[in-house]
């Protein structure tokens, strides 16, 4: 495949935006480096570069993309909402519509609020729960990210992991002082750091279904124990959703689950593919939030018509008969395809799937918790990448990422995918 144009951008974006990109994992840190693809177009599953080549893609823009590129039904919402003036700086009719929506499938967002990014709906929350128990200390999972805010990049993944910069530089001591980060998965370590500083806790922050260093289910009863455990020492439980809203089932682990926190902050899928971010929880937490109590929290670009219109619109198709059985359905045949052409050639891989989303960890067993992950061989996932790139598979570039199936992959390309993957595997035999 000829990249030349890719190689061109790249170098010139070199010399103007940092780093050549905007957000870090674009610039294939996790498999070695070198010059990113530059996409020119997308439609349904299919990536076109500014080189002509085509791909199938599984990136599937880290998680929002989930009815395909360009969907017609998102595209003419986007189109309405460019015609009809892109932002007022007034409250909409649309807002209370995606606001109903989400509360319908997601009843323990009693008041909710919109923002603009997965960080921004994450970072409130902490601070409102802070505001709430009066309490600064929180606890996370190691590995789980959730977005770049001072707080949570305190042993942080997904990117972070990926540069080998767990602790971001210019974060104060005293911020990280207030962060404890136990391992996914563990009741026990949990447990303990809930004794010893239980009374200091504000927040337990956790991915209840991980996507962070891979699709990492919770064990049986993980999130019910963390919930108690938190409970009992007056913290406030709350779930990161920023992935997880919308991309298993129509609503979010809290319904697969069964367990409700008492926050949540979502993004991603609920914009449709533009800039959103969601918080929402309790009445009585979230009546803490400006302007009816003490925590700040504002946005000029907040509940935006073109963001909320694509959310609905996003919604819509997604609440279509079949959408996540077609989802399930096509990730398993994708599941056995590669885990059948990976033990053809000898390489010893394991997948982690829900629904259609899914990892591939080379060189280990089990990944139940950040450090299995990280023990995972990344230069054997390099070689991978590069080789499915070359074949028109476009994988996110990081070991610790999951692929994205969306509504308009067909089996036509899983089955193209799993032979794609057959030749990669055998190359690397
Ligand atoms: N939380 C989770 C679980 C995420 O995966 C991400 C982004 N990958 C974020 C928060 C941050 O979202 P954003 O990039 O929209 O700020």
């Amino acid at each position: 495949m000829d990249f030349s144009t890719s190689q061109a951008l790249h170098k010139e974006a070199q010399e103007r935006i940092v780093g050549g990109i905007n957000s870090p994992s674009r610039a294939y840190k996790g498999v070695g480096g070198g010059s990113p693809v530059y996409m020119e177009q997308g439609k349904g599953a299919y990536f076109w570069d500014v080189d002509g080549n085509q791909y199938i893609d599984y990136l599937g823009a880290y998680g929002p993309i989930i009815t395909g590129h360009a969907h017609p039904h998102i595209a003419e919402a986007i189109t309405t909402a460019a015609y009809n003036g892109v932002l007022y700086g007034t409250p909409t009719k649309m807002e209370n519509k995606l606001a109903a929506m989400l509360q319908a499938a997601i009843p323990s967002l009693e008041r909710l609020r919109f923002v603009n990014s997965g960080t921004e709906a994450v970072m409130t929350t902490v601070r409102v729960a802070r505001a709430y128990t009066g309490r600064d200390k929180i606890i996370k999972f190691s590995g789980s990210y959730h977005g770049h805010f001072d707080s949570v990049l305190v042993e942080a993944g997904s990117g972070p992991a990926t540069l080998g910069t767990p602790d971001s530089a210019g974060i104060p001591q005293t911020v990280a002082a207030d962060v404890i980060t136990v391992p996914y998965n563990d009741l026990e370590t949990f447990q303990q750091a809930m004794d010893q500083f239980g009374e200091q806790i504000a927040a337990v922050l956790v991915e209840p279904i991980v996507g962070n260093f891979g699709i990492v289910k919770p064990f049986d009863g993980f999130l019910q124990g963390v919930k108690d455990a938190t409970h009992n020492a007056g913290s406030l439980l709350i779930f990161d959703e920023v992935i997880s809203a919308f991309r298993f089932t129509y609503g979010s682990s809290q319904q697969i689950y069964g367990v409700e926190p008492d926050m949540t902050a979502m993004g991603k899928i609920i914009g449709g593919g533009l800039p959103i971010g969601a918080y929402g929880g309790r009445q009585a937490i979230m009546e803490q939030v400006a302007p009816l109590g003490p925590a700040y929290q504002a946005g000029t670009m907040s509940g935006n018509p073109a963001s909320i219109s694509a959310g609905i619109a996003c919604l819509e198709i997604l609440q279509g008969t079949g959408i996540y059985d077609k989802l399930d359905f096509l990730g398993a045949r994708l599941e056995s395809g590669l885990q059948q052409k990976a033990s053809e050639a000898g390489i010893p891989i394991t997948i982690n799937r829900m629904c259609g989303a899914l990892t591939v960890f080379f060189g280990t067993d089990d990944v139940t918790n950040y450090d299995q992950a990280d023990a995972s061989d990344g230069d054997a996932f390099s070689r991978f990448f590069w080789l499915m790139l070359e074949q028109g598979i476009n994988l996110a570039p990081s070991k610790f990422e999951a692929w994205f199936l969306t509504t308009e992959h067909t089996e036509a390309d899983i089955d193209a995918t799993i032979e794609a993957a057959g030749k990669a595997f055998a190359a690397m035999a």
